[in-house]
């Protein structure tokens, strides 16, 4: 009964409105930005034989459907990729819901959540500079949208938000641990006032890694200022079918489920590629100011989550 009063109040909370608001703008600059450069938009996919393996340990989301084992998406990537090679989706973007059954370990983070949506894109033929340039683009624009037509339920949130007018700072993770530690990304975000980039991060095996460079990546995240961290990751990507291979295999991964994608990369059907995916809530809780991820959404889904409705 605690847990209900609770959700009902929350309902009820005076901001609830102000952030349903900001988050129709949000989604409106976020995808008005890549209609206006002539992106095709798709529609989510939940069910797959194969997702996003991660590169952190999640509980399995999957189902048993007649003889098929499918997993639940939990980022969209190879879809991307995939449907790079129709006719016409040179550029493409999706609002694509995620699952992930996040470790226990997270459990108080305020920027975790166990389904949580990415604004998800991907361009054939396209470097990883180019990729943030875009990025940059898209971030400033949406932030200066949100600005202009949200500037009462901004005030009303207590959130005063700065205009990002350079070019957000590069760093590397190399330089970032040797000068911080481990931390480096926290670290960073906490003492920055701008959004940045990291680049070089080694990750899942469908990051490029950089040509002649072992152990280099050509891929990089975009972090929030103030200490609200990781808001997108994104890189150029393997297509390779050999080097697709050695990277999966150097990560000790099961290939059965892969069949198909690695038969699409034999064939020489997957485009070189670039892209990114940027947490939209994550995005939101930045806007908003909010303290816990949670608050963003009308439905709790944080990893305590006791899932009344
Ligand atoms: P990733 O593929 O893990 O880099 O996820 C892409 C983006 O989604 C991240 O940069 C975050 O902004 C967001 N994200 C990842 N995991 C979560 C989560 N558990 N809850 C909310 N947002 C997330
Ligand atoms: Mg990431």
């Amino acid at each position: 009964m605690e847990h209900f009063q609770r959700q009902i109040a929350a309902f009820d909370h005076p901001h609830v409105e102000a952030i349903a608001i900001i988050r129709g703008h949000t989604l409106l600059a976020l995808q008005r930005f890549l209609l206006e450069r002539n992106f095709r938009q798709l529609l989510p996919i939940l069910l797959s034989p194969i997702t996003d393996p991660l590169n952190h340990a999640v509980d399995p989301a999957e189902i048993q459907y007649h003889q098929h084992r499918l997993k639940l998406t939990a980022s969209i990537i190879f879809h991307k990729q995939l449907a790079l090679t129709a006719r016409g989706h040179e550029q493409i973007f999706v609002v694509a819901p995620n699952i992930r059954l996040e470790k226990p370990e997270v459990e108080n983070s305020p920027r975790h959540l166990l389904e949580f949506s990415q604004f998800d894109f991907e361009i054939r033929g396209c470097n990883m500079q180019q990729a943030m340039l875009l990025v940059e683009q898209m971030v400033k624009h949406t932030l200066d949208e949100v600005q202009k037509h949200c500037a009462t339920q901004l005030a009303q949130l207590g959130r005063h938000l700065p205009r990002y007018e350079t070019a957000f700072p590069i760093y590397t993770t190399d330089e970032l641990r040797a000068a911080h530690g481990d931390d480096f990304e926290q670290f960073m975000s906490e003492k920055a006032h701008t959004p940045f980039f990291i680049t070089n991060h080694r990750r899942e095996f469908y990051d490029r890694e950089t040509p002649g460079k072992r152990g280099h990546y050509n891929n990089y995240d975009l972090v929030w200022p103030e200490g609200y961290g990781e808001a997108l990751s994104g890189g150029e990507r393997e297509y390779e079918h050999g080097q697709i291979l050695l990277r999966m295999q150097e990560l000790g991964m099961d290939l059965t489920p892969f069949g198909n994608y690695l038969e699409a990369a034999r064939r020489g059907l997957l485009p070189p590629s670039a892209g990114g995916g940027l947490g939209i809530e994550r995005l939101l809780r930045f806007i908003c100011g909010t303290r816990h991820i949670r608050d963003v959404a009308l439905f709790d889904r944080s990893v305590g989550s006791n899932f009344l409705f």
